[in-house]
């Protein structure tokens, strides 16, 4: 008998999710159908970016059944398992350059997804829906799809890969093996008397302030690293680095590692082409914070709750 999988299709940073019919799919006692949806109001709240599309649906689901929902643009993934059905994420057959709109499906080869509608939701939106668990599952998914398209030549010779393994692709030239890639990053929490430092990056597609970050650089320790960060982007020395946790980031590979520091010496100097604006601030006057989902803002709430460091 064909078995169940939860399907994950990707496109351009985005999870297909499916409605408002997956119920009859997986039955109304599923953990996918009980608790794991917000209300469309913190849906919308959560994407207001380019990237994402904005759905009024309240029944969006990763869809469940025995075929992909919509057809694959190459190879599938298996990502992990969910309530015992084994995870599967691909890229999906859609245009990349299509406008950020809800669309019909494709056909699909699953006919209990044919009549289903789906809408596209940014990987940076997608938790608010359907819940952290699930949000890992397609985020590893979409690092697999990053490797996956970045992996189809030898990076040695030039000759075209293989699969070898679930994570490995070989050369068949000239055997180079060929494993993702996952960047290591360090977040820093600074914290000077009753204050953490918070910083904006030019980068930052909203206007919230967040943590030092920075790439671990060959042959650095992470706390070398969170030392030299901090110095770089605003002259003050630290010490006493402490671990804090990690999260997975796919936007598009990296491994976010946190960590808080004590301030030592030296006063605010910001590197101005990575930072437009930094300070340290007390509790009671935090600015506009990073999104819920991550590290960063775990990090903050942490400490602004008195647990952290
Ligand atoms: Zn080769």
């Amino acid at each position: 008998m064909l078995e169940k999988r939860l399907w994950f299709p990707l496109y351009n940073g985005k999870l297909l999710l499916f409605g408002p019919r997956l119920a009859c799919l997986a039955g109304e006692d599923s953990p996918l159908l009980s608790g794991k949806t917000q209300s469309k109001d913190a849906l919308n709240g959560e994407t207001q970016g380019k990237n994402t599309v904005r759905t009024k649906r309240d029944d969006l689901r990763v869809f469940a059944g025995i075929a992909p929902p919509v057809p694959a643009a190459g190879m599938l993934h298996a990502v992990g398992e969910y309530d015992g059905m084994p995870c599967v994420a691909y890229a999906a057959a859609h245009d990349p350059d299509a406008p950020d709109e809800p669309q019909p499906c494709d056909p699909s080869s699953d006919p209990e997804a044919a009549d289903l509608d789906c809408v596209a939701v940014s990987l940076r939106a997608v938790h608010a829906v359907i819940g952290m668990e699930l949000y890992g599952i397609a985020g590893r998914g979409e690092q697999m799809l990053f490797w996956d398209k970045r992996s189809r030549h030898c990076s040695v010779c030039g000759g075209q890969t293989e699969l070898a393994a679930p994570i490995c692709k070989r050369c068949p030239a000239c055997g180079n093996e060929m494993y993702p890639v996952v960047t290591p990053a360090v977040l820093v929490l600074v914290r000077r008397d009753d204050r953490i430092l918070l910083v904006r990056g030019r980068e930052f597609t909203r206007p919230f302030f967040s943590l030092v970050a920075g790439f671990v650089e060959p042959g650095e320790t992470l706390e070398e690293c969170v030392i030299r960060e901090v110095l770089e982007e605003t002259g003050l020395t630290v010490g006493n680095v402490r671990y804090f946790q990690s999260q997975p980031w796919p936007f598009p590979s990296n491994l976010m590692i946190g960590f808080t520091v004590d301030w030592v010496s030296g006063e605010l100097s910001l590197q101005e082409d990575e930072l437009l604006a930094g300070a340290f601030y007390a509790r009671a006057e935090l600015p506009a914070l990073p999104n819920p989902f991550s590290l960063a803002r775990r990090m903050i709430d942490d400490w602004a709750h008195g647990a952290c460091g």
